[in-house]
């Protein structure tokens, strides 16, 4: 018997309904015995998620303030699901212990995690399954980062049964809560599934696996059959948006696949996250957004004068700023910061390498987009490059700047902001096939 984790999403738990197709989707098969639940999200575009409500809820408690109006919503949206679904269910209950301690703590993790909490007690219940606490079992260090003892702990409780964790927290050593960033259920199923020693995790969400590019942009994009967990990240970081990215470390580190799926059209199989491909299809995927500055700083026999780099990225140290590319040529350095990132700092910037290397000439070129081809399979092909930038040429797209990073697994291109759209469309028109 193989064991599969499955964790789902807020939207896939979003009322009755979505809740009785999860529930087909686990009772389809036995090995499904470890369910990662989130907080009901919204039913329509309009509607209010569970987490967003209780985070509303700490704040006006916090300010002393009457906050029976989310928690009225809460309360109607769980006996509905509780009625729908047949079960008892005392959300009064629970409401009224929260309220208790709603604005008790500084910091809005407890009261976030309530809505995981909830909806992992009532799917325990509708499943007949066990209910475990990640607070009991899921640990973070002091520092904030999940202390592997969490992996025993937590696989000690998970034997035999069907279990049902909720997502999204665990408890800091003095048993405080604390949760994940937004969104992070991925991240707990992704504990669970490397706790339990699972073959599989299957992460179920609304849409069938990840697209080849942004679907806004390329309405009719493949689906990604396989990709690697590295191939993931480098479009994760470039801001295809799926799967939390810190979800993918826990599995990788154990060698489980991760399957996303989607609970509207259960039968689809999906994307696979794996460690190896076995297509070599060069490129499995292109994302980009904009909102880039570069800061190009040109002096002649720059090669030559030992420490130059340093001096100049210890600026952006001192200054506490991220940088995320450098393209270096013989008498120039660029350095690509996130506008967010440089948040009006760039002619104070610009002073401060002025005077710590004395370049010749410097400037900042803002309005920039990054565009990332991402594919492992690159390596093994001649000529990627060469069909990536024909593309462009024939898009009438420019190139403002390429960086072909050492793995050989992707290749990043600066592009005008305006520029985005036509060259994301024709890269993907020529590596589709
Ligand atoms: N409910 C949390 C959020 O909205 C966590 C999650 O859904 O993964 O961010």
């Amino acid at each position: 018997m193989k064991r599969i984790t499955c964790k789902f999403g807020g939207t896939s738990l979003a009322d009755a309904a979505c809740i009785r197709e999860v529930l087909a989707i686990i009772r389809a098969n036995p090995d499904r015995r470890f369910v990662v639940a989130s907080a009901p999200g919204k039913r329509t575009p309009e509607d209010k998620k569970i987490t967003d409500l209780l985070y509303a809820w700490h704040s006006i408690a916090r300010q002393g303030l009457d906050a029976s109006e989310p928690r009225r919503i809460i309360e109607t949206r769980f006996t509905e699901l509780a009625r729908e679904l047949g079960v008892k269910f005392d959300i009064d209950h629970h409401l009224r212990e929260i309220a208790l301690v709603a604005g008790a703590y500084e910091a809005p993790d407890f009261m976030a995690s309530r809505g995981e909490y909830l909806n992992g007690r009532l799917i325990a219940e509708v499943l007949g399954a066990e209910f475990v606490d990640p607070a009991e079992c899921i640990k973070f260090k002091a520092s904030g980062e999940l202390d592997p003892a969490t992996y025993e702990l937590l696989g000690a409780r998970l034997h035999g049964g069907l279990f049902v964790v909720p997502g999204f927290y665990g408890a800091m050593p003095d048993g405080s809560i604390k949760t994940f960033s937004r969104g992070g259920s991925d991240v707990t199923g992704s504990i669970v599934a490397r706790a339990s020693k699972s073959d599989l995790y299957e992460n179920w969400t609304d849409v069938s696996g990840f697209r080849m590019a942004d679907p806004r942009i390329v309405p009719d994009a493949k689906r990604i059959e396989e990709i690697t967990y590295k191939e993931l990240r480098e479009l994760a970081y470039m801001g295809a948006t799926v799967l939390h990215d810190e979800a993918i470390f826990p599995v990788h580190a154990a060698g489980i696949p991760i399957n996303i799926r989607n609970t509207k059209d259960p039968e689809a199989p999906g994307t696979m996250i794996v460690a190896a491909r076995v297509s070599h299809t060069p490129v499995c995927g292109i994302a980009g957004h904009g909102g880039f500055t570069m800061i190009n700083i040109e002096k002649t026999l720059m090669n030559k004068e030992k420490g130059f780099g340093v001096r100049v990225l210890s600026v952006f140290d001192e200054f506490g700023l991220n940088w995320e590319h450098l393209p270096t040529g013989i008498d120039t350095m660029s350095v690509i910061v996130r506008d967010a990132e440089l948040n009006g700092k760039g002619e104070a910037v610009l002073e401060a390498i002025q005077k710590r290397v004395d370049p010749d000439e410097i400037k900042m070129v803002p309005g920039l987009a990054m565009v990332a081809t991402v594919g492992q399979g690159m390596n093994h092909h001649v000529g990627v490059a060469a069909r990536l930038t024909g593309a462009l040429a024939a898009a009438g797209v420019n190139i403002r700047v390429i960086d072909q990073g050492s793995s050989e697994m992707n290749i990043i291109i600066g592009v005008e902001e305006s520029d985005l759209k036509a060259a994301i469309q024709a890269i993907y028109r020529t590596f589709d096939s």
